[in-house]
């Protein structure tokens, strides 16, 4: 008795959207400790030096018109994450489905 169940189903993925760019996405800012190996001095939080990988379009919603750097997961970095030289501060991108851009990107390339 042979199961004659030759039914297979052609892959599809999900991923139909692949287009960062394109994708709704808002900017959440983050805690710099829980993106940066770094100490906590009198004044503040001392990181350690990170090297972004390039910039993005994307605008620091505190400075007008900075345009945010994205750093990739390595070394110090804890987490993938936009930052902007200017005021320092630390953004994740989240999706309308509440997905991390960044996570994704970054583990890809990581
Ligand atoms: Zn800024």
């Amino acid at each position: 008795m042979s199961t004659a169940q030759t039914s297979s189903p052609t892959r599809k993925s999900p991923l139909c959207k692949r287009t960062l760019d394109e994708l709704p996405f808002s900017l959440v800012e983050l805690d710099p400790t829980q993106v940066v190996k770094g100490i906590l001095v009198g004044d503040g939080f001392m990181a350690e030096a990170v090297t972004p990988v390039g910039q993005m379009r994307e605008i620091c919603p505190n400075c007008d018109g900075e345009p945010l750097q994205l750093v990739l997961r390595h070394e110090h970095v804890i987490r993938a994450h936009l930052f902007c030289v200017k005021c320092t501060r630390c953004y994740d991108a989240i999706y309308l489905d509440g997905n991390s851009a960044l996570l994704v990107a970054g583990q890809s390339i990581d």
